[in-house]
């Protein structure tokens, strides 16, 4: 079998190895395998979470080629699953609240792990019940890899209640952007506006409300369509510490905000911070997502009652998955996935 390896910053290699042995893990052929941010960063800078030589990859969809004896009354050969991309170990503080992403022993495919870029990948039998997801008869494996990052964006808009916001500002209308921008759409009562340094990300008939930050004056037209208060809530999208410093200076007196993506380690003016205090904004991180925000997030990709679709995966092989971070960086397409 193949697999794609990270051997080093921006050393990717095909490789040649044996598939895995039908002993007591359950073996899954990989249908497709998403190519997210961390992937890039890990590529580019590497990431706290990874070691060398790693296979990247953590939103995976694939379908089941041997199921250990002792998992036969719940897995199948041919089930086609989603791939909860983190072990944990269902037996600490955390894991016990529901929050296994912070679990101490996690140990996330494509980090600690090797994750989705190879043709089969073995998930142990131990863990399966608490990784696999079954994908629903209905929904395509390619769409089904967005599991993964809509349940990111479900973890922070469950932090700040977004249900209840009035006005939400997102911060990026990259594929992460998109997403929040469609489940807030859903979920809020009041209006979803979507902001970019780069225009053409916006140009699209999918948003009711944007903001170019490259041209228009953001404090006018966010006072407009917030009555002066400021949007409730902001959802950081993108890795840039400018906007931190946006979203303090734009969120409402009392209003949240969510720290979903890693900034780049710029510095920033820390006077900013000042206004945390003064205008008792509330900061909200997350990171990653739980195995139940990923059956969620299925439900939902198969509802058909957000269009997912609009995310226009470009699709690559094994072999381009450099040319697919290319394309992501040159912001030439919005999302991009592998076929395995
Ligand atoms: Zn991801
Ligand atoms: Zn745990």
């Amino acid at each position: 079998m193949k697999k794609l390896v990270l051997e080093d910053l921006e050393k990717l290699v095909v490789v040649n190895c044996e598939k895995p042995k039908q002993k007591n893990d359950v073996i899954i052929k990989v249908s497709y395998c998403g190519v997210c941010g961390a992937d890039m960063k890990s590529y580019r800078k590497g990431h706290r979470d990874l070691f060398y030589p790693r296979v990247l990859g953590h939103e995976i969809t694939g379908e089941i080629e041997y199921v250990p004896a002792e998992l036969k009354e719940d897995f199948k050969v041919g089930d086609r699953v989603q791939i909860f991309p983190g072990n944990y170990c269902n037996n600490c503080r955390y894991c016990d609240v529901g929050k296994e992403n912070l679990c101490d022993s996690m140990e996330i495919l494509g980090f600690h792990k090797d994750g989705g870029m190879q043709e089969f990948i073995e998930i142990k039998g131990a863990s399966a019940k608490k990784v696999l997801n079954k994908i629903p008869d209905g929904l395509s494996p390619d769409i089904a890899t967005f599991a993964e990052p809509v349940a990111c964006a479900i973890n922070i808009q469950e932090k700040v209640s977004i249900k209840g916001a009035e006005n939400i500002l997102i911060l990026g209308a990259g594929r992460l952007g998109m997403i929040n921008y469609f489940l807030a759409e859903k979920s809020s009562h009041g209006s979803v506006v979507i902001a970019d340094v780069y225009s053409p990300r916006l140009s699209t008939a999918i948003y009711k409300k944007t903001l170019d930050l490259s041209q228009d004056d953001a404090d006018s037209i966010l006072n407009e369509i917030t009555c002066g208060k400021g949007p409730d809530v902001v959802l950081i999208c993108n890795s840039s510490p400018q906007s931190l410093v946006d979203a303090i200076r734009l969120c409402s007196k009392g209003g949240k905000i969510g720290y979903f993506s890693g900034l780049h380690k710029d510095e920033i003016d820390t006077k900013i911070l000042n206004e945390l205090h003064y205008k008792e904004i509330q900061l909200f991180g997350s990171y990653g997502c739980t195995f139940k925000g990923n059956s969620v997030a299925l439900e939902l990709l198969d509802s058909g009652m957000i269009p997912f679709e609009k995310l226009m995966a470009e699709t690559y092989s094994l072999n381009d998955v450099e040319k697919a971070i290319f394309a992501l960086e040159e912001k030439s397409v919005m999302s991009a996935i592998i076929k395995l």
